[in-house]
């Protein structure tokens, strides 16, 4: 399969062809991600979406699931994403389920209807990036919506009957901002109630914006144990009602999986023996941690 530039896909979507139907994130604007800066944001042509459908097919035409790349697939107009989803469950017979990015913003212009319709059509999964529910940490990292905005692109999400997964990213108000970030995002979540939760401890690149900021000392890494206290305070404030949370993505410290909110106690007791006895060999090492 061609693609332009480095592909991302949530970890969930090992298994996925990845079709490449946009290229970047028309956003692009978060200091601690350099996923997409390379790219300019544009939305391929009908030509080339029916080109690298036909690629994928021949690659693999028994395919089960498709993730629609890149950053913020969902910015798609919806008769376009309609006839690529019509295409793909005619194209791969065996086709389960679609996946795809989507930034709040573009969520947000979408009617309810219109995400009801992609529903209808076969779109399965939407994959947001929360990353923080603390309004001030939002605005710094230049997320560009509000925590209200961030709630109600996530309820609109949840309320067409899309399956929708959030992340957060740990240590994204570093340690001046440790307990806020994880009690506002605890908050955001819950109001959000995903059916899936992911976790991320903040890695950056060299040429992030934020890099920046921790060299020239305004802004604090946390530290494995303090991460892991952080995701602590997040998952014991967390109130959803069924919803898988992973924090199996390269980047944390300690790979955690389980539903929430029945495995609650297991899972802050496994987190509690680990920061008490600070046990640094149930530690991914840094040298194995990756965006
Ligand atoms: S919206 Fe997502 S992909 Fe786009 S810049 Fe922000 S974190 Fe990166």
């Amino acid at each position: 399969m061609f693609y332009e530039g480095k592909i991302f896909r949530p970890p969930s979507e090992a298994k996925s062809i990845i079709l490449q139907i946009t290229v970047g994130c028309r956003h692009n604007a978060c200091t601690f991600c350099t996923m997409y800066k390379d790219k300019s944001f544009r939305i391929k042509s009908r030509t080339e979406i029916h080109e690298i459908i036909a690629i994928a097919q021949a690659q693999d035409s028994d395919a089960e699931r498709i993730f629609l790349a890149d950053g913020d697939a969902i910015a798609v107009d919806n008769s376009l994403l309609i006839e690529i989803l019509d295409q793909l469950y005619k194209k791969f017979p065996r086709l389960k389920r679609v996946g795809i990015y989507g930034g709040p913003k573009d969520i947000l212009a979408k009617s309810p209807e219109e995400l009801a319709e992609l529903k209808t059509h076969g779109l399965t999964i939407v994959y947001l990036g929360v990353e923080s529910g603390n309004e001030g940490i939002l605005s710094s990292v230049c997320k560009g919506v509000t925590a209200l905005e961030m709630i109600e692109a996530g309820q609109k999400v949840k309320s067409s009957g899309l399956t929708l997964s959030c992340t957060v990213i740990i240590g994204l108000g570093g340690k001046a901002h440790s307990h806020e970030h994880a009690t506002d995002t605890a908050q955001v979540i819950s109001k959000i109630d995903p059916e899936y939760l992911g976790a991320l401890t903040l890695m950056l690149e060299p040429e992030a914006p934020l890099t920046k900021a921790i060299k020239n000392g305004s802004f604090q890494i946390l530290t494995p144990f303090e991460s892991l206290s952080e995701l602590r305070t997040l998952l014991s404030e967390l109130k959803v009602s069924n919803c898988v949370f992973r924090s199996n993505h390269a980047s944390n410290y300690l790979p955690l999986r389980a539903t929430l909110p029945q495995d609650r106690n297991a899972l802050l007791q496994t987190l509690d023996s680990v920061i008490d006895n600070q046990t640094l060999e149930r530690l991914r090492p840094d040298y194995w941690r990756g965006l």
